[in-house]
């Protein structure tokens, strides 16, 4: 099962072997480039996807980046060390997809690689959970569990397809206050709990044991349903 090649950058082989062996036992086909020189002398070959360190000793990940991008529009995750990268990525607008900092974990990699490789494929606008158990329909904004219409406010339906959309992701209440108002209000983040408690009363088999949203205690939340495959 070829499920798509990824081109890895990433010069920390202890890294890279890490992802590699993650991504192949999901089925991709995995290159690692451990410089920049050689990753940009890969981009004749055609990638699904591509996972790129900033920090690379020859070269700079952004310019990396901009060279992707001058002609291709493969998904990009970028790997940051540290949370001032995360500003710049967001703030500089270079064109990466999605990013994740260092130390993460590669489960939580592999489910972003799957998760943007859904998101680009883009006419699929349907996405279902936990064998078909749940349905966000991002078209028709409808939910639905075991088969039935789920009725949800559009600030519950905003905040689940988020979390849905970063399976693994742990996004802290002030996150998610964003997602909702656009902007930080730190006044607003106790109302997160009410909302989740809201959603999981509606999809969740126990809500007190969660399948799909799962608290992160002294953080916020994460989501933990399982994509079906295609
Ligand atoms: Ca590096």
């Amino acid at each position: 099962m070829n499920r798509g090649r990824i081109l890895v950058v990433e010069d920390e082989k202890q890294i890279s072997d890490i992802v590699k062996a993650y991504l192949e036992k999901d089925g991709f086909v995995v290159t690692v480039a451990q410089t920049g020189r050689l990753a940009v002398s890969l981009l004749k070959e055609r990638f699904d996807l591509i996972v790129l360190d900033l920090m690379l000793p020859d070269m700079d990940g952004e310019d990396i980046c901009r060279t992707v991008r001058a002609d291709s529009d493969v998904p990009i995750i970028m790997l940051t060390a540290k949370s001032d990268e995360e500003d710049r990525i967001k703030g500089l607008g270079i064109g990466a997809d999605d990013y994740v900092v260092k130390p993460f974990s590669p489960r939580e990699l592999a489910a972003r690689v799957k998760a943007l490789l859904r998101r680009a494929k883009g006419t699929k606008q349907s996405v279902s959970f936990n064998k078909g158990d749940l349905v966000i329909d991002s078209f028709r904004f409808e939910i639905r569990r075991n088969g039935s219409p789920v009725v949800l406010t559009p600030t519950e339906f905003k905040l689940l397809q988020c979390l849905a959309e970063h399976p693994e992701q742990v996004f802290s209440r002030l996150q998610l206050v964003n997602v909702i108002l656009g902007y930080d209000f730190e006044g607003y983040d106790r109302t997160i709990d009410a909302h989740i408690k809201n959603i999981r009363h509606k999809i969740e088999e126990d809500p007190k044991n969660p399948s799909y949203i799962k608290t992160v205690y002294g953080i916020g939340y994460r989501f933990i349903g399982r994509p079906d495959e295609d």
